[in-house]
């Protein structure tokens, strides 16, 4: 249906994986995903079988929260039909920010001029290293991020190469750079490497979880 989502749950937390993290938000779990990552910390949203909820209440209900940020997540958002009639919704709540966060394997170019991206590129350790839709590189807008979620000196010498081939010259699009939690290797050793190779892209300390909130 068109005005209606499969909803895994709705929480208020910190922002903590893009240039607005550790910023009070509100986020959106949508359930569905066509993609299974290895550390995938989401597993609960990842069959779709949440609860159908209509775009103007999960509208409403954002309405009535307090922070600055509102984030559609998943699960993969895109999945859903009516993911961009919320997301258009969304926008239209005065003073607040709308991301999406995506795992890139789909066309974005369905989201709304107002709403920041953040686009998963998957790394080989995630399982999905050929899921990156590559048409959505040329789909980015200037507000939008990408995300490399990083489990092994592969996975960073995969992800540097990627930057250095397709966004080393890419004009503001922010390209963050995320351990996965438990990696054999310290944030420390990927923020020397990252330093060491003169990447142009931001460490990301997924502040949520040193926090050891939601
Ligand atoms: S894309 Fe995200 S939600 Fe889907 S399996 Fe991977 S980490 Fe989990």
């Amino acid at each position: 249906m068109n005005d209606t989502l499969e909803v895994c749950e709705r929480f208020c937390s910190l922002q903590g994986e893009s240039s607005y993290a550790g910023m009070g938000c509100y986020f959106i779990r949508l359930a569905g995903c066509n993609l299974r990552c290895r550390y995938c910390d989401s597993a609960h949203a990842v069959e779709k079988s949440g609860t159908l909820i209509t775009v103007d209440v999960l509208v409403d209900e954002a309405v009535r929260t307090r922070v600055p940020l509102i984030e559609v997540t998943g699960g993969e958002p895109l999945l859903q039909v009516a993911t961009p009639r919320l997301l258009r919704g969304l926008s239209a709540i005065p003073g607040r920010t709308v991301l999406i966060e995506t795992n890139g394997s789909l066309d974005i170019s369905e989201i709304p001029s107002g709403v920041v991206a953040v686009v998963d590129v998957k790394c080989p350790d995630s399982g999905a290293a050929d899921s990156f839709d590559m048409v959505n590189l040329a789909r980015l807008r200037p507000q939008d991020e990408l995300k490399f979620v990083i489990g092994s000196r592969r996975d960073y010498e995969w992800a540097r190469q990627f930057v250095r081939q397709h966004a080393a010259g890419r004009r503001g699009t922010a390209v963050h750079f995320s351990p996965v939690a438990g990696t054999e290797f310290s944030a420390t050793e990927l923020a020397s490497w990252i330093v060491d190779d003169g990447l142009n892209v931001r460490l990301q300390l997924q502040v949520h979880r040193m926090l050891q909130i939601r």
